[in-house]
Protein backbone atom coordinates (compact mmCIF):
# COMPACT_ATOMS: atom_id res chain seq x y z
CA UNK A 1 0.00 0.00 0.00
CA UNK A 2 1.18 3.25 -0.79
CA UNK A 3 1.96 6.13 1.53
CA UNK A 4 -1.37 7.99 -0.07
CA UNK A 5 -3.95 5.22 0.60
CA UNK A 6 -2.92 4.40 4.26
CA UNK A 7 -5.72 6.92 6.89
CA UNK A 8 -3.14 8.52 8.95
CA UNK A 9 -3.95 10.82 11.64
CA UNK A 10 -1.72 13.76 13.15
CA UNK A 11 -2.98 16.02 15.97
CA UNK A 12 -1.81 17.26 19.07
CA UNK A 13 -1.78 20.14 21.83
CA UNK A 14 0.33 22.93 23.25
CA UNK A 15 1.48 21.64 26.45
CA UNK A 16 0.89 25.39 28.14
CA UNK A 17 -1.93 24.18 30.39
CA UNK A 18 -4.17 21.39 31.67
CA UNK A 19 -6.74 20.67 28.84
CA UNK A 20 -10.45 21.65 28.72
CA UNK A 21 -13.91 21.41 27.72
CA UNK A 22 -13.15 23.03 24.60
CA UNK A 23 -10.28 20.22 23.81
CA UNK A 24 -12.86 17.62 24.49
CA UNK A 25 -15.57 18.87 22.13
CA UNK A 26 -13.11 19.99 19.72
CA UNK A 27 -10.66 17.53 19.43
CA UNK A 28 -10.14 15.07 21.94
CA UNK A 29 -13.66 13.33 21.81
CA UNK A 30 -13.38 12.69 17.81
CA UNK A 31 -9.88 11.49 18.38
CA UNK A 32 -10.94 8.61 21.61
CA UNK A 33 -13.89 8.12 18.65
CA UNK A 34 -11.73 7.47 15.46
CA UNK A 35 -9.04 5.39 17.85
CA UNK A 36 -12.22 2.84 18.41
CA UNK A 37 -13.24 2.89 15.20
CA UNK A 38 -10.30 1.00 14.01
CA UNK A 39 -10.37 2.32 10.86
CA UNK A 40 -6.96 4.56 10.92
CA UNK A 41 -3.63 2.81 9.88
CA UNK A 42 -2.10 4.96 12.16
CA UNK A 43 -2.89 7.58 14.71
CA UNK A 44 -0.30 10.30 15.85
CA UNK A 45 -0.78 12.81 18.94
CA UNK A 46 2.24 15.48 19.43
CA UNK A 47 2.30 17.20 22.41
CA UNK A 48 4.11 20.61 20.76
CA UNK A 49 6.27 21.75 23.54
CA UNK A 50 8.51 23.55 20.57
CA UNK A 51 5.22 25.51 19.62
CA UNK A 52 4.77 26.17 23.36
CA UNK A 53 8.00 27.98 23.68
CA UNK A 54 7.44 30.10 20.77
CA UNK A 55 5.43 32.44 23.08
CA UNK A 56 6.75 31.26 26.43
CA UNK A 57 10.74 31.04 25.74
CA UNK A 58 11.41 33.01 28.99
CA UNK A 59 9.55 30.22 31.03
CA UNK A 60 10.67 26.46 30.09
CA UNK A 61 9.52 25.68 33.43
CA UNK A 62 5.64 25.92 32.39
CA UNK A 63 5.97 23.82 29.17
CA UNK A 64 7.86 20.99 31.57
CA UNK A 65 5.78 21.12 33.58
CA UNK A 66 2.33 20.81 31.73
CA UNK A 67 3.80 18.08 29.64
CA UNK A 68 2.68 15.33 32.34
CA UNK A 69 -0.64 17.11 32.52
CA UNK A 70 -1.83 17.02 29.20
CA UNK A 71 -0.18 13.12 28.80
CA UNK A 72 -2.57 12.97 31.50
CA UNK A 73 -5.30 14.02 30.42
CA UNK A 74 -5.23 11.87 27.04
CA UNK A 75 -4.86 8.96 29.24
CA UNK A 76 -7.74 9.76 31.25
CA UNK A 77 -10.42 10.61 28.08
CA UNK A 78 -9.68 7.31 26.74
CA UNK A 79 -6.38 7.65 24.34
CA UNK A 80 -5.44 4.32 24.14
CA UNK A 81 -0.68 4.01 23.99
CA UNK A 82 -1.34 0.76 21.98
CA UNK A 83 -3.59 2.23 19.29
CA UNK A 84 -2.24 5.18 19.40
CA UNK A 85 1.20 7.24 19.22
CA UNK A 86 2.09 10.10 21.99
CA UNK A 87 5.05 11.96 21.57
CA UNK A 88 6.91 14.81 22.10
CA UNK A 89 7.89 17.67 19.70
CA UNK A 90 11.13 18.48 20.52
CA UNK A 91 12.83 15.32 20.72
CA UNK A 92 11.76 15.28 17.05
CA UNK A 93 14.53 16.56 15.39
CA UNK A 94 13.30 16.03 11.64
CA UNK A 95 10.46 18.48 12.18
CA UNK A 96 13.38 21.00 12.96
CA UNK A 97 14.98 20.51 9.62
CA UNK A 98 11.50 20.09 8.11
CA UNK A 99 10.55 24.01 8.82
CA UNK A 100 13.67 25.15 8.27
CA UNK A 101 13.24 23.75 4.55
CA UNK A 102 9.40 24.79 4.69
CA UNK A 103 10.39 28.07 5.87
CA UNK A 104 11.75 29.18 2.17
CA UNK A 105 8.01 28.33 0.63
CA UNK A 106 6.30 30.78 2.50
CA UNK A 107 6.71 34.73 2.43
CA UNK A 108 6.08 36.78 5.18
CA UNK A 109 3.23 38.81 3.74
CA UNK A 110 1.39 35.30 3.82
CA UNK A 111 1.99 34.41 7.16
CA UNK A 112 0.86 38.29 8.29
CA UNK A 113 -2.89 37.17 6.53
CA UNK A 114 -3.19 34.23 9.14
CA UNK A 115 -6.57 35.33 11.08
CA UNK A 116 -5.78 32.75 14.19
CA UNK A 117 -1.99 34.01 14.56
CA UNK A 118 -3.27 37.80 13.52
CA UNK A 119 -5.48 37.30 16.81
CA UNK A 120 -3.29 35.46 18.89
CA UNK A 121 -0.49 38.17 18.56
CA UNK A 122 -2.85 40.86 19.64
CA UNK A 123 -4.17 38.62 22.48
CA UNK A 124 -0.12 38.54 23.69
CA UNK A 125 0.54 42.00 23.15
CA UNK A 126 3.38 41.19 20.64
CA UNK A 127 2.06 44.16 18.52
CA UNK A 128 3.69 46.47 21.05
CA UNK A 129 6.04 44.04 22.73
CA UNK A 130 7.66 42.78 19.00
CA UNK A 131 7.18 39.67 17.79
CA UNK A 132 9.26 36.57 18.10
CA UNK A 133 9.79 35.28 14.70
CA UNK A 134 9.28 31.92 16.02
CA UNK A 135 5.87 32.68 17.07
CA UNK A 136 5.32 34.50 13.45
CA UNK A 137 6.33 31.20 12.14
CA UNK A 138 4.90 28.73 14.17
CA UNK A 139 1.87 27.74 11.18
CA UNK A 140 5.10 26.71 9.09
CA UNK A 141 5.95 24.20 12.44
CA UNK A 142 2.46 22.76 11.74
CA UNK A 143 2.71 21.64 8.32
CA UNK A 144 6.17 20.09 9.20
CA UNK A 145 4.24 18.16 12.09
CA UNK A 146 1.57 17.66 9.95
CA UNK A 147 3.96 16.37 6.38
CA UNK A 148 6.32 14.61 8.77
CA UNK A 149 3.82 11.82 9.89
CA UNK A 150 2.68 11.64 5.97
CA UNK A 151 -1.08 12.57 7.92
CA UNK A 152 -3.81 12.74 5.84
CA UNK A 153 -6.39 13.58 8.47
CA UNK A 154 -5.97 15.92 10.83
CA UNK A 155 -8.97 16.53 13.38
CA UNK A 156 -8.91 20.34 15.29
CA UNK A 157 -11.08 22.72 16.09
CA UNK A 158 -12.04 25.74 14.10
CA UNK A 159 -9.14 27.97 15.02
CA UNK A 160 -6.69 25.24 13.18
CA UNK A 161 -8.02 25.67 9.89
CA UNK A 162 -6.10 28.62 8.54
CA UNK A 163 -2.77 26.12 9.95
CA UNK A 164 -4.63 23.65 7.46
CA UNK A 165 -4.86 25.78 4.52
CA UNK A 166 -0.70 26.41 4.85
CA UNK A 167 0.00 23.01 5.28
CA UNK A 168 -1.96 22.57 1.59
CA UNK A 169 0.02 25.64 0.17
CA UNK A 170 3.02 24.35 1.54
CA UNK A 171 2.38 20.87 0.26
CA UNK A 172 1.51 21.77 -3.34
CA UNK A 173 4.21 24.08 -3.54
CA UNK A 174 7.01 21.69 -2.11
CA UNK A 175 5.47 18.82 -4.35
CA UNK A 176 5.33 21.36 -7.72
CA UNK A 177 8.84 22.27 -7.11
CA UNK A 178 10.81 19.01 -6.05
CA UNK A 179 8.24 16.67 -7.41
CA UNK A 180 5.52 14.49 -5.41
CA UNK A 181 7.12 13.80 -2.12
CA UNK A 182 4.09 15.00 0.37
CA UNK A 183 0.89 13.70 1.63
CA UNK A 184 -1.84 16.20 1.44
CA UNK A 185 -3.98 16.70 4.23
CA UNK A 186 -7.50 17.47 5.52
CA UNK A 187 -8.86 19.13 8.24
CA UNK A 188 -11.49 17.51 10.41
CA UNK A 189 -13.63 19.92 12.44
CA UNK A 190 -16.84 18.96 14.37
CA UNK A 191 -20.02 19.00 12.50
CA UNK A 192 -21.81 21.41 16.37
CA UNK A 193 -21.12 24.69 15.83
CA UNK A 194 -20.65 25.07 19.01
CA UNK A 195 -18.65 22.42 19.32
CA UNK A 196 -15.76 23.93 16.91
CA UNK A 197 -15.17 27.00 19.07
CA UNK A 198 -16.44 26.41 22.41
CA UNK A 199 -16.70 29.98 24.33
CA UNK A 200 -15.41 30.79 27.50
CA UNK A 201 -17.65 30.26 30.83
CA UNK A 202 -17.03 34.01 30.39
CA UNK A 203 -18.47 34.28 27.29
CA UNK A 204 -15.44 34.75 25.15
CA UNK A 205 -14.97 33.68 21.56
CA UNK A 206 -13.29 30.92 22.72
CA UNK A 207 -12.15 28.53 25.56
CA UNK A 208 -8.81 29.21 26.15
CA UNK A 209 -5.49 28.15 28.69
CA UNK A 210 -4.52 31.70 27.57
CA UNK A 211 -7.59 33.25 28.61
CA UNK A 212 -8.16 31.82 31.70
CA UNK A 213 -12.05 31.05 30.68
CA UNK A 214 -12.03 27.25 31.07
CA UNK A 215 -13.09 23.99 32.89
CA UNK A 216 -10.44 21.95 32.93
CA UNK A 217 -11.06 18.27 32.57
CA UNK A 218 -9.57 17.60 35.75
CA UNK A 219 -11.30 20.45 37.75
CA UNK A 220 -13.44 19.17 40.90
CA UNK A 221 -17.50 18.62 41.16
CA UNK A 222 -17.03 22.18 43.57
CA UNK A 223 -15.02 23.54 40.75
CA UNK A 224 -17.02 23.19 38.06
CA UNK A 225 -19.96 23.92 40.47
CA UNK A 226 -18.79 27.48 41.13
CA UNK A 227 -17.45 28.08 37.94
CA UNK A 228 -20.98 27.63 36.41
CA UNK A 229 -23.64 29.17 39.08
CA UNK A 230 -20.89 32.04 40.09
CA UNK A 231 -19.30 32.96 35.83
CA UNK A 232 -21.30 31.24 33.87
CA UNK A 233 -22.99 34.44 31.73
CA UNK A 234 -27.33 33.37 30.94
CA UNK A 235 -29.63 35.99 29.66
CA UNK A 236 -29.72 39.64 31.87
CA UNK A 237 -33.43 40.15 30.86
CA UNK A 238 -34.60 36.62 32.17
CA UNK A 239 -35.37 38.36 35.84
CA UNK A 240 -38.38 36.71 36.94
CA UNK A 241 -38.39 32.89 35.91
CA UNK A 242 -41.80 34.36 33.98
CA UNK A 243 -40.17 36.15 31.94
CA UNK A 244 -39.00 35.18 28.32
CA UNK A 245 -35.61 34.29 28.44
CA UNK A 246 -32.96 34.29 24.86
CA UNK A 247 -30.45 32.03 24.18
CA UNK A 248 -28.83 33.85 21.72
CA UNK A 249 -25.31 34.70 23.45
CA UNK A 250 -26.30 32.43 26.75
CA UNK A 251 -23.91 30.28 27.58
CA UNK A 252 -25.81 27.62 29.44
CA UNK A 253 -27.91 27.27 26.59
CA UNK A 254 -24.30 27.32 24.06
CA UNK A 255 -22.80 24.16 26.56
CA UNK A 256 -26.23 22.76 26.08
CA UNK A 257 -25.65 22.74 22.30
CA UNK A 258 -22.24 21.64 22.79
CA UNK A 259 -22.76 18.72 25.49
CA UNK A 260 -26.46 17.68 25.81
CA UNK A 261 -27.61 14.01 24.48
CA UNK A 262 -31.02 13.41 24.58
CA UNK A 263 -30.24 10.04 27.13
CA UNK A 264 -29.63 13.16 29.60
CA UNK A 265 -33.02 14.43 29.21
CA UNK A 266 -34.09 10.73 31.09
CA UNK A 267 -31.43 11.09 33.62
CA UNK A 268 -31.60 14.19 34.83
CA UNK A 269 -34.41 16.42 33.83
CA UNK A 270 -37.43 13.78 32.41
CA UNK A 271 -40.17 16.84 31.68
CA UNK A 272 -38.56 17.61 28.52
CA UNK A 273 -37.68 15.26 25.82
CA UNK A 274 -34.89 17.00 23.75
CA UNK A 275 -33.50 20.51 24.05
CA UNK A 276 -35.29 22.05 21.59
CA UNK A 277 -38.70 21.37 24.01
CA UNK A 278 -36.30 23.05 26.78
CA UNK A 279 -35.31 25.86 25.13
CA UNK A 280 -38.88 26.24 24.05
CA UNK A 281 -39.88 26.88 27.30
CA UNK A 282 -36.88 28.55 28.31
CA UNK A 283 -37.90 31.57 25.29
CA UNK A 284 -42.23 31.45 26.30
CA UNK A 285 -41.08 32.31 29.98
CA UNK A 286 -41.46 29.86 33.01
CA UNK A 287 -38.55 27.86 33.33
CA UNK A 288 -35.98 29.20 35.91
CA UNK A 289 -32.00 29.34 35.01
CA UNK A 290 -31.18 27.98 37.94
CA UNK A 291 -32.92 24.63 36.73
CA UNK A 292 -31.15 24.90 33.09
CA UNK A 293 -27.83 25.58 35.14
CA UNK A 294 -28.46 22.68 37.26
CA UNK A 295 -28.80 20.32 34.49
CA UNK A 296 -25.94 21.35 32.84
CA UNK A 297 -23.89 20.76 35.71
CA UNK A 298 -25.51 16.90 35.97
CA UNK A 299 -24.36 16.57 32.27
CA UNK A 300 -20.73 17.61 33.07
CA UNK A 301 -20.55 15.50 36.09
CA UNK A 302 -21.58 12.62 34.46
CA UNK A 303 -18.47 13.17 31.40
CA UNK A 304 -16.30 14.66 34.02
CA UNK A 305 -16.59 11.91 36.89
CA UNK A 306 -14.99 8.93 34.64
CA UNK A 307 -12.40 10.96 33.58
CA UNK A 308 -11.12 12.06 37.08
CA UNK A 309 -11.38 8.56 38.15
CA UNK A 310 -9.11 7.29 35.28
CA UNK A 311 -6.62 10.06 35.54
CA UNK A 312 -5.94 9.80 39.75
CA UNK A 313 -5.22 5.65 38.47
CA UNK A 314 -2.59 6.87 35.93
CA UNK A 315 -1.07 9.55 38.58
CA UNK A 316 0.24 7.40 41.12
CA UNK A 317 2.10 5.34 37.97
CA UNK A 318 4.00 8.42 36.73
CA UNK A 319 6.99 5.82 35.58
CA UNK A 320 4.45 4.07 33.42
CA UNK A 321 3.56 7.10 31.74
CA UNK A 322 7.28 7.71 31.15
CA UNK A 323 7.57 4.68 29.66
CA UNK A 324 4.40 5.62 27.28
CA UNK A 325 5.82 8.82 26.27
CA UNK A 326 9.23 7.39 25.77
CA UNK A 327 7.90 4.46 23.33
CA UNK A 328 5.75 6.95 21.47
CA UNK A 329 8.49 9.28 20.77
CA UNK A 330 10.78 6.55 19.84
CA UNK A 331 8.13 5.56 17.35
CA UNK A 332 7.76 9.03 16.20
CA UNK A 333 11.29 9.47 15.24
CA UNK A 334 11.93 6.76 12.88
CA UNK A 335 8.63 8.18 10.79
CA UNK A 336 9.64 11.50 11.24
CA UNK A 337 13.38 10.81 10.29
CA UNK A 338 12.00 8.53 6.89
CA UNK A 339 9.91 11.46 6.19
CA UNK A 340 12.50 13.50 6.04
CA UNK A 341 14.96 11.44 4.37
CA UNK A 342 12.22 11.62 1.64
CA UNK A 343 12.34 14.93 1.48
CA UNK A 344 16.25 15.74 1.28
CA UNK A 345 16.23 13.65 -1.46
CA UNK A 346 13.61 15.34 -3.42
CA UNK A 347 15.40 18.79 -2.50
CA UNK A 348 18.93 16.79 -3.75
CA UNK A 349 20.40 17.39 -0.34
CA UNK A 350 20.95 13.90 0.74
CA UNK A 351 24.22 14.27 0.12
CA UNK A 352 25.64 11.47 2.80
CA UNK A 353 22.44 9.34 2.47
CA UNK A 354 25.07 7.22 -0.07
CA UNK A 355 28.49 7.86 -2.03
CA UNK A 356 27.07 8.85 -5.46
CA UNK A 357 27.70 12.08 -6.07
CA UNK A 358 31.42 11.25 -5.68
CA UNK A 359 30.89 9.92 -8.98
CA UNK A 360 28.41 13.04 -10.05
CA UNK A 361 31.29 15.37 -9.19
CA UNK A 362 33.64 13.42 -10.78
CA UNK A 363 32.13 13.80 -14.12
CA UNK A 364 31.00 17.65 -13.35
CA UNK A 365 35.03 17.91 -13.10
CA UNK A 366 35.58 16.33 -16.04
CA UNK A 367 33.88 18.58 -18.33
P1 LIG B 1 -3.30 28.14 24.03
O1 LIG B 1 -4.14 29.20 24.67
O2 LIG B 1 -2.00 27.85 24.71
O3 LIG B 1 -3.17 28.30 22.53
P2 LIG B 1 -5.54 26.40 23.61
O4 LIG B 1 -6.50 26.31 24.72
O5 LIG B 1 -5.88 27.24 22.40
O6 LIG B 1 -4.14 26.81 24.23
P3 LIG B 1 -4.26 24.44 21.91
O7 LIG B 1 -3.27 23.51 22.49
O8 LIG B 1 -3.77 25.63 21.15
O9 LIG B 1 -5.22 24.94 23.10
O10 LIG B 1 -5.29 23.66 20.97
C1 LIG B 1 -5.29 22.24 20.86
C2 LIG B 1 -6.48 21.72 20.07
O11 LIG B 1 -7.71 22.01 20.73
C3 LIG B 1 -6.63 22.36 18.67
O12 LIG B 1 -7.10 21.36 17.78
C4 LIG B 1 -7.69 23.41 18.86
O13 LIG B 1 -8.41 23.66 17.66
C5 LIG B 1 -8.59 22.73 19.89
N1 LIG B 1 -9.27 23.75 20.71
C6 LIG B 1 -8.67 24.60 21.59
N2 LIG B 1 -9.58 25.39 22.18
C7 LIG B 1 -10.80 25.04 21.66
C8 LIG B 1 -12.14 25.47 21.89
N3 LIG B 1 -12.41 26.44 22.75
N4 LIG B 1 -13.15 24.87 21.19
C9 LIG B 1 -12.88 23.87 20.31
N5 LIG B 1 -11.63 23.40 20.07
C10 LIG B 1 -10.59 23.97 20.73
MG1 LIG C 1 -4.31 27.60 20.81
Amino acid sequence: MSKEEKKIILTGDRPTGRLHLGHYVGSLERRVELQNSGEYDEINILIADDQALTDNADNPRKIRDNIINVVLDYLSVGLDPEKTTICVQSALPALHALTFYYMNLVTTARLTRNPTVKAEIQLRGFEDEGLPVGFFAYPVSQAADITAFNANVVPVGEDQLPMLEQTREIVEKFNRIYGETLVLPKAMIPENEMQRRLPGVDGKAKMSKSLGNCIYLSDTSASVKKQINGRMYTDPQHLRIEDPGHLEGNMVFTYLDAFCKDEYFAEFLPQYACLDEMKEHYTRGGLGDGTCKKFLISILEEILSPIRAERQKWEADIDSVYDILLAGTEKARETTNRTLARVEQAMRIDYFANREIVKEWEELLKK
